[in-house]
């Protein structure tokens, strides 16, 4: 046995080991060693896959094979030739209960490779600070790896579902969907699924809170024109195609100030209010050094980006676009290009309960909780991802990518994800698949 004497001489050796181990953090802000977990994530990053010709059959064979090394079922479908949609399968031990879908999608944004620090597709992961910098990395491919490392991590645990858990890979979501799970959702195979929840991207947080969206603002492409009497640049008369275009801009842009004010006035978030921006204008007659400039054009036009919250009835939009903004009274005519469902399959907004009348939410909120997380006040995402055509279907889904402290760069140059927050993110979706997956009650219905 250890004399005080002794003891005192371990003491004094064991400061000097924690001291030097302080000093070694010092030096060494960055401790996450490259593992496999790491190495696998910019594996799956350096694929290509950003329009206008992503790469989907590297990534899907190399997912395919992480998948089999864990014993998940694999199936791929092709709605549309070409683009594939990868669908894992872990079969909980009573699959007649409505199962859990862990969604994200394979394909990115292009990157403008010149204005990165480092070349987009070589998943560059810095010694210094731990940052990981891949287009992907933060929309969506993170939590494409996170699922599966969260899924090899319970079931070496012993883990096992009550609920099936499935986990899908998705083409196309960001050129809208259409080809990808627009088609997906439609299928047999899907309603084969039978499922209760899903769960899809979310965004980064630069705060220590998670975020959670339970909808999405639905983007309609709006184009209006302006006919009018050509005539010359000198004269002054009623009713030009320019005058009519103009008039409708002014009145646009003052509806997109009211809005605006409401969220500046903090009233509202600004994804909960209806957004306007213009895109483009096009008039005028083309001369050999521009435009010509004595003469009035007979016909103008000009695009809007519009989104619309859930909240907002899309047919009293549609009358204030044919009464205000692109009267007929003023020659005007409009066009609407809808980009995605505005209502699910019976007729209700496309939004997913946040309270008590759905289940699932106090299941989700408690797992973030028991993971040591915070959760923000939910949120509607003002861009638009797969989940509509989930919602669509009357299945409930949850935007969710486990990013904290982490700025909001999807789609932004030198888009990264810090190693330590990459590998929170698995330990976060271990709680969060294993809460859901063995969620007992048995909401058949769908909601
Ligand atoms: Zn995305």
């Amino acid at each position: 046995m250890a004399t005080p004497k002794l003891f005192h001489f371990f003491l004094v050796i064991l400061s000097l080991l924690v001291s030097a181990a302080a000093k070694k953090t010092s030096l060494e802000p960055h401790q996450v060693e490259e593992d496999t977990t790491i190495s696998r994530f910019r594996q799956y990053l350096r694929f290509n896959t950003a329009h206008p010709n992503p790469n989907y059959a590297a990534p899907v064979s190399f997912l395919t094979s992480v998948a089999l090394s864990i014993g998940l079922q694999v199936k791929t479908f092709e709605f549309v030739p070409g683009k594939p949609v990868l669908l894992l399968t872990w079969k909980g031990s009573n699959p007649s209960l409505p199962s859990v879908l862990f969604n994200s999608h394979l394909d990115s944004v292009p990157a403008e490779e010149d204005k990165w620090s480092h070349p987009p597709f070589s998943a560059f992961h810095s010694p210094e600070d731990g940052k990981i910098y891949a287009r992907g990395a933060q929309d969506d491919k993170c939590i494409g790896i996170q699922y599966l490392e969260a899924i090899r991590n319970l079931k070496a645990s012993g883990f096992k579902p009550l609920r099936t858990v499935h986990v899908s890979y998705v083409p196309d979501e960001e050129i809208g969907g259409f080809d990808g799970s627009a088609e997906f959702v439609k299928s047999k195979e899907f309603e084969a699924l039978n499922l209760g929840l899903v769960l899809d991207e979310g965004q980064a947080s630069p705060t220590d809170e998670f975020r959670v969206f339970y909808a999405d603002r639905s983007p309609w492409h709006l184009i209006i024109r302006a006919i009018g009497a050509p005539g010359h640049g000198s004269r002054l008369y009623d009713n030009t195609a320019m005058e009519n275009l103009m008039q409708s801009v002014e009145i646009i842009t003052k509806f997109r100030e009211t809005q605006f004010d409401v969220a500046k006035a903090g009233h509202a978030a600004l994804s909960e209010v209806v957004s306007v921006n213009a895109v483009y204008l096009k008039s005028g007659i083309p001369s050999p050094t521009g435009f010509v400039m004595n003469m009035q054009p007979s016909e103008a036009e000009a695009g809007f980006d519009v989104r619309l919250p859930p909240t907002v009835d899309p047919n009293l939009m549609r009358e204030k676009i044919s009464k205000e903004w692109a009267p007929a009274s003023r020659n005007m005519t409009y066009e609407i290009i809808e980009k995605g469902p505005l209502r699910d399959y019976k007729g209700r907004p496309l939004m997913t309960a946040t309270d008590d009348s759905n289940p699932w939410w106090s299941v989700f909120e408690q797992a973030i909780i028991a993971a040591g997380g915070k959760l923000k006040k939910p949120e509607i995402l003002a861009s638009t991802t797969d989940t509509r055509f989930m919602r669509q279907m009357g299945i409930p889904a949850f935007g969710f990518s486990p990013m904290t402290n982490t700025p909001i760069l999807l789609h932004d140059h030198d888009e990264f994800l810090k190693d330590t927050v990459f590998l929170r993110g698995i330990k976060v979706y271990e709680f969060v698949i294993s809460s859901l997956s063995s969620f007992e009650e048995a909401s058949q219905q769908k909601l």
